[in-house]
């Protein structure tokens, strides 16, 4: 009943939550659910986003991630203008119709630069998305953005609990800032993407119970979730990775708590399975981000080990995508894929 009772209230009790998420009893319940969920909103339909990680400087040093600043093993590059469009223009022939700019924090990419960039696909590509993922800026920053003509931002808030995130991150980062910046986003009139690292060190029942709580005040249009996955040369180099089913277990959660919501199934959950995105489709995720950046350069942005797709050309990956979406029952839609609240 437990089910039962999240699809028709979209929400349970701390207790409930917990016995959902600690139990794997009603794992095949939830993903009938979650599906029927999903297909009453979406469809089939699988949206997909074309990743430009356009650069892996970054000015942070989060203790989980991979272009972190002390990363002196990490080979570090940025993607000139003329770079970025050319993956957008091969992005484009291929059907995407929104583009993710991605990248570390770094300075290089001034307001101005970012304006810039952001102008010219605005100007080339009117019909598109522009999603940007540029991690914590002013406000007077994010309006720049938008007022240049970016839709949508991805921002994930990683951990809802303040004592977890110092864990994770340095001094000098904090909760309050980045949920800052996630209200922020929200009221200029972004489309805005959070979510949380399933599994990082640390983390219990109560603080992802806490990330859904957080979810429910914060109603992001796209909830980004996926495994946390050590990197070689980071503090969590021997830690745990994130649990499949625990990650796919809070998908369906999600989608029954949230039956509008735009729900990515994630290249980490592709890392840590070989079908981990499919798996993740039929627990109710409907969006697909691949890689659309230069294939020289894709290796670099590793923000964890052993990440996927990292090998081919964008061509290939669609083609790839294309089988693994139809093999689970859905398909791949061109067009934007704007949320249907
Ligand atoms: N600088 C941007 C983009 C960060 S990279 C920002 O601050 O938002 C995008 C996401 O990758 C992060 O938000 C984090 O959730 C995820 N990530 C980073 N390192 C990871 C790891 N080791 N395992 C799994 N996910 C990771």
């Amino acid at each position: 009943m437990l089910i039962e009772k999240l699809c028709k209230e979209q929400n349970l009790t701390d207790d409930e939550f917990r016995t959902l998420l600690e139990t794997d009893r009603y794992d095949d319940a939830l993903r009938e659910a979650a599906d029927a969920v999903r297909r009453e909103h979406y469809g089939t339909d699988v949206y997909l986003r074309g990743l430009i990680e356009f650069t892996n400087f970054c000015k942070n040093d989060c203790l989980y991630c991979g272009i972190r600043r002390s990363n002196k093993c990490a080979s570090r590059y940025r993607l000139t203008e003329e770079d970025i469009m050319a993956c957008c223009k091969e992005g484009y022939g291929l059907g995407y119709r929104t583009f993710v700019l991605q990248g570390g924090e770094d300075p290089y990419f001034t307001d101005e630069r970012v304006c810039q960039i952001v102008r010219e696909i605005r100007t080339r590509y009117p019909d598109c998305a522009i999603t940007l993922s540029i991690g914590e800026k002013s406000r007077e920053s994010y309006q720049a953005f938008f007022d240049a003509g970016a839709n949508r931002y991805l921002l994930r808030h990683e951990t809802a609990d303040p004592t977890l995130y110092s864990r994770l991150h340095p001094a000098e980062l904090s909760l309050e800032n980045r949920i800052r910046c996630l209200y922020d986003l929200k009221d200029i009139g972004y489309q805005v993407g959070a979510g949380m690292m399933v599994g990082c060190p640390g983390q219990t029942t109560d603080h992802l119970i806490r990330d859904l709580r957080f979810l429910q005040e914060l109603k992001p249009d796209m909830i980004g979730i996926g495994p946390f996955i050590p990197h070689k040369d980071t503090p969590f180099k021997d830690e745990q990775r994130g649990d499949l089913y625990l990650v796919l277990r809070l998908l369906g959660i999600l989608r029954l708590m949230f039956p509008w919501v735009l729900l990515p199934a994630t290249t980490a959950l592709g890392t840590i399975h070989p079908q981990g995105r499919e798996l993740g489709l039929k627990m109710g995720a409907n969006v697909i981000m691949p890689n659309l950046s230069p294939v020289s350069v894709r290796k670099k942005y590793m923000l964890y080990d052993d990440k996927i797709c990292t090998g081919e050309e964008s061509a290939q990956c669609v083609d790839c995508l294309e089988r693994r979406v139809t093999s689970v029952g859905y398909q791949i839609v061109s067009g934007r894929g704007d949320v249907k609240r």
